[in-house]
C-alpha cells in the first residue's frame, strides 16, 4: 500500500509505503521523496542538506611498505586508549582515494584513525583504469567539462557542484603528482590526455590502464610515513555512534569488529568522514571488489543519514566475460575484470555473435555513446540473440599501441589464452558504480552533525542520472579536499563524548554459539547473500518496469524475514555481529533503498530505465530523497546494533 503523506513543511512530499507483514514488519522500508522544484531554486543542493533536511528528517601486497606496515600504531597526540575503545579527533571510514586522501590533510590538525575492513589498498580505487578527468588542455575548458558532466548526467546534476568539481579538479590532481602519483606523459613531456565516451575534449589523466593503482601506492605511501595517522586494517565498521541532541542527531564514532582477532573495537571521534566506496555486491556481476557491500550507505541510513538518488546504478558495459574466452578461469570471479572505456575510446568496436556491428543501430555516437547507453544497446543484443556476450574488437590498430596502452587488459586476458591485439574480447555489461548514496552539501557534510562524505558513498549532485566516465576519482578527491576545513572546525570545538559508557551497547561476538550452528548460520546466509543477487539481477537490472520492481521489493521482504527468522531460531542475539551477517544487513538495506528509489521514479532517465514510463519527464527532473523512517517496528536489519532491544 502507498500512502502520501504531507511532510511538515509542506515543502517536501514523499510517499510511504507499507506492509502488513508477518510479525516483524509493519512499517516502510523506506520514504522516498523528491525535491519540489520551488525548493531547488530557493536552496543550492548543499543547502538542502544542511538546513531544510535537517528538519524534515524529525518529521519522520603489491606494495612494497606492506613488509613494515604497522597494522596500529601507538596511539599519537590526542589519540587515548582505554582498553577496547579508542579516542582519535578524527575517524575515517575507508582507505580508498576519498579516504587517504582526507586523512593526509586532516593528520596536520589532529589524530586520526584510517578504519579499513581488508588489507588497505583493497578498494574500488585500486581497480581504476581509465583515469582521472581533468580540464588541463588549453583547448578544453571548464564549461566543456561542466556541459559533458550535465549531458551524461541527463540533466540531473547539480550545477553549482559540477562548478565546483569541474573547477577544483587541476589543482587535486597537480597535488597528487607532488604527491609522488606518477602518470603517462606524451612525447612533447606533458601529460598525456586521453579521451573517453562522453568527454568532448581529450582530458583523462592516467597512468597506463591502471590508474586506480597508482593513486592508491602513492597515497598509502605518504599515509604510512605520517605520523599522525594509524591504521587500522581488517576492521570492519558495524554501526555510526550517534546521539540526539534537541532536534540534530550527532555522530560520536564507530564500533568495528576486528575479523582477525575477533573483537569489538570502539573508535570515539569528533569528526567522522565516511569514504566506505560503492555497493557493487548488491548485483551478482560486478567489477567492485568484495569490500564493495554499501555498508557507509547503510550505516548512515540507519544513523538517519539522508540518502538520495540510490535509482542510478552505472552498469560498465564492457566487464571481460569469462563465458567467452578460451581458457576459462578455474574458479568464478568475485568481481568481473573489466575492460576500460579507454579501450572503446581508441577505437575499439562492438560486435554480436554474428560479426555484426551494432552500436550504430543505437546511437549516433555508436561506440562513444555514453555507458548507459552502450550497456543498454548490449543488454538488448544479448536478450534478442539469446547470447551471453557481445565482442569488443581493438585489434585493428598497431599492436604496439594496443599493448601501450593497455598492457594489463592484454596480460589478463592472455593468461586465458586470449590475444587482444589479434582476437575479440568477449565483454556483458555488470554492476559498476553507486551514483546515489548519502547526500552530502558543497563540503561533504551531510544532515548528521560531525559526519562527513566522500567519494563513491556519497551522493554530492555530480553525478546527477549517469556518471560521465572518470569523474568519480575526481569527485572523490575534490570532496575529500572540501570536507578538511568544516571538519577542522568542527573538530576544533568539540569534544569526546562524555556520555554513559552504556549509551551504545556493546555488539557482542558469536561465541556463545555452538559452531555448527555457526556453520549453518554462515552456509545459510552465504546462499541469502546469492539470493538477494539474483533478485537484483533480474529484477533491478539495466531495464526495468514496475511490475518487476513490485516483485523484486516482495521477494526481498520475503527473504530477508526468512533470514532474521533462522537467524533468531538459532539462538541469534539482536546485538550479535559476525562479517558475513553485516554485510548482509547492509547488502538489505542498499538494496532496498534501490528498489525504492526506482520504484519513485515514474520516468526513464540516465541510468533508470523502466518500460512503462519510457521518456523523460521534465516535471521529474529532482533528486529522489530517502528519509528515515521511524526505527519503531522496523526489521532487525534495519536498526543500529547498538539500539537493538535487548
Ligand atoms: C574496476 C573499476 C574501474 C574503475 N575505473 C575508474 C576510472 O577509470 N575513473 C574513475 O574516475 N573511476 C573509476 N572507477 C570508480 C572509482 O574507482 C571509485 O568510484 C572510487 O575509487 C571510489 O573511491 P572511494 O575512496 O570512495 O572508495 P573505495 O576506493 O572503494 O574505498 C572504500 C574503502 O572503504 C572500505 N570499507 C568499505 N566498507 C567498510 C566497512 N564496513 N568498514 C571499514 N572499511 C570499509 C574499503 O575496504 C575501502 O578501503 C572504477 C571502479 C572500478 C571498480
Amino acid at each position: 500500500m502507498t500512502t502520501v503523506l504531507p511532510a511538515g513543511s509542506g515543502a517536501l512530499h514523499y510517499s510511504v509505503t507499507i506492509y502488513k507483514g508477518q510479525n516483524i514488519r509493519q512499517n516502510s522500508w523506506v520514504s522516498v521523496t523528491a525535491f519540489k522544484r520551488c525548493m531547488q531554486k530557493d536552496l543550492s543542493w548543499s543547502h538542502g542538506v544542511s538546513k531544510s533536511l535537517k528538519t524534515q528528517r524529525y518529521n519522520l601486497s603489491c606494495y612494497p611498505f606492506y613488509a613494515s606496515w604497522k597494522p596500529s600504531r601507538t596511539a599519537v597526540n590526542s589519540c587515548l586508549e582505554d582498553g577496547s575503545t579508542k579516542f582519535f579527533d578524527f575517524v575515517v571510514i575507508g582507505s580508498g582515494v576519498a579516504g587517504l586522501r582526507y586523512a593526509l590533510e586532516v593528520a596536520k590538525h589532529g589524530s586520526v584513525a584510517v578504519i579499513t575492513k581488508a588489507e588497505p589498498h583493497e578498494s574500488n580505487t585500486n581497480y581504476a583504469q581509465g583515469g582521472v578527468s581533468a580540464v588541463l588542455c588549453p583547448l578544453d575548458s571548464v564549461e566543456n567539462h561542466m556541459r559533458d558532466t550535465i549531458v551524461a548526467g541527463a540533466y540531473l546534476c547539480d550545477e553549482e557542484t559540477v562548478r565546483v568539481v569541474c573547477t577544483e579538479g587541476p589543482d587535486r590532481i597537480r597535488e597528487l603528482i607532488a604527491m609522488g602519483a606518477s602518470f603517462d606523459h606524451g612525447e612533447d613531456g606533458n601529460l598525456h590526455l586521453a579521451r573517453e565516451g562522453g568527454h568532448s575534449h581529450h582530458r583523462i589523466v592516467h597512468a597506463a590502464d591502471m590508474t586506480g593503482r597508482e593513486i592508491e601506492r602513492a597515497l598509502l605511501e605518504a599515509v604510512v610515513n605520517d605520523p599522525n595517522i594509524s591504521m587500522f586494517q581488517h576492521h570492519f565498521a558495524i554501526d555510526l555512534l550517534t546521539s540526539q541532541d534537541g532536534s540534530e542527531t550527532v555522530c560520536h564514532g564507530v564500533d568495528t569488529l576486528n575479523t582477525e582477532t575477533l573483537e569489538v573495537v570502539r573508535f570515539i571521534s569528533k569528526v567522522t568522514l565516511l569514504a566506505s566506496g560503492g555497493a557493487g555486491h548488491i548485483y551478482p556481476t560486478t567489477t567492485n571488489p568484495p569490500v564493495a557491500t554499501g555498508d557507509g550507505i547503510a550505516m548512515a541510513h540507519r544513523a538517519e543519514a539522508v540518502i538520495s538518488n540510490m535509482e542510478f546504478v552505472q552498469f560498465h558495459p564492457t566487464a571481460l566475460a569469462d563465458d567467452g574466452l578460451p581458457i576459462k578461469p578455474e574458479n568464478s570471479r568475485e568481481n568481473a575484470f573489466l575492460i576500460t572505456e579507454a579501450v572503446r575510446g581508441d577505437g575499439g568496436i562492438l560486435y554480436n555473435l554474428a560479426k555484426e556491428r551494432f552500436m550504430p543501430l543505437y546511437d549516433e555516437r555508436e561506440e562513444l555513446a555514453p555507458r548507459d547507453v552502450v550497456a543498454r544497446s548490449i543488454d538488448d543484443q544479448l536478450k534478442k540473440r539469446n547470447e551471453k556476450y557481445v565482442l569488443l574488437d581493438i585489434s585493428h590498430k598497431p599492436r604496439e599501441q594496443i599493448l601501450a596502452h593497455f598492457p594489463n587488459i592484454a596480460a589478463e586476458c592472455l593468461k586465458y589464452g586470449l590475444d587482444i591485439t589479434s582476437q575479440p574480447i568477449p565483454v556483458v555489461p555488470a554492476a559498476h558504480y553507486m551514483c546515489g548514496g548519502v547526500r552530502a552539501g558543497l563540503q561533504g557534510e551531510t544532515n548528521v552533525s560531525g559526519l562527513y562524505v566522500a567519494g563513491e558513498v556519497a551522493c554530492t549532485g555530480l553525478h546527477g542520472a549517469n556518471r560521465l566516465a572518470s569523474n568519480s576519482l575526481l569527485e572523490a578527491l575534490v570532496f575529500a579536499r572540501r570536507a578538511v576545513q568544516p571538519s577542522i572546525d568542527h573538530m576544533s570545538l568539540s569534544s569526546f563524548y562524555v556520555g554513559p559508557s552504556s549509551h551504545w551497547a556493546r555488539p557482542v561476538m558469536t561465541s556463545s554459539l555452538r559452531s555448527s550452528v555457526m556453520d549453518d548460520i554462515l552456509n545459510v546466509t552465504k546462499q541469502v547473500r546469492k539470493d538477494l543477487q539474483s533478485i537484483m539481477w533480474e529484477y533491478v537490472g539495466i531495464v526495468r518496469s514496475t511490475t518487476r520492481l513490485e516483485s523484486a521489493e516482495k521477494k526481498i521482504y520475503e527473504l530477508e524475514s526468512r533470514w532474521e527468522k533462522f537467524l533468531f531460531q538459532r539462538g541469534w542475539e539482536p546485538t550479535m555481529v559476525v562479517l558475513e551477517a553485516c554485510e548482509m544487513r547492509n547488502l538489505f538495506c542498499c538494496a532496498k533503498l534501490v528498489v525504492s528509489s526506482a520504484l519513485a521514479r515514474h520516468e526513464s532517465r540516465g541510468l533508470h530505465y523502466t518500460i512503462d514510463f519510457p521518456h523523460v519527464e521534465e516535471s521529474m527532473r529532482l533528486p529522489t530523497i530517502i528519509l528515515p523512517c521511524s526505527t519503531v517496528n522496523t526489521t532487525w536489519s534495519s536498526r543500529q546494533l547498538h539500539k537493538q532491544p535487548v
